[in-house]
């Protein structure tokens, strides 16, 4: 079976919406016109409410990787979970 890639933003507090994310991987994250913090988009979230944190496909993990690492202040996180 193909392996997942959870990713989360901890803590979405500190994200300075520069867009980076969204720019790298606008697959996986957007910013909230509301509060101007990036989210999972909701087809990946494990819960509709919870908008940090969400789980991808395999072949998603380049570009959460590429947000991940270029994201100024590193509050992007991921990690592969085999099935
Ligand atoms: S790259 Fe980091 S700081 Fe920039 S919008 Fe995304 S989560 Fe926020």
């Amino acid at each position: 079976m193909a392996g997942r890639v959870r990713v989360w933003i901890e803590p979405r507090d500190a994200c300075i919406s520069d867009m980076v994310c969204v720019a790298l991987c606008s697959e996986v994250f957007d910013i909230d016109e509301g509060d101007g913090k990036s989210f999972v988009k909701v087809e990946w979230r494990l819960r509709p409410d919870a908008v940090s944190e969400g789980e991808v496909p395999e072949e998603l993990r380049e570009c959460v990787k590429a947000a991940s690492e270029n994201c100024p202040v590193d509050i992007i996180h991921y990690k592969a979970r085999e099935e």
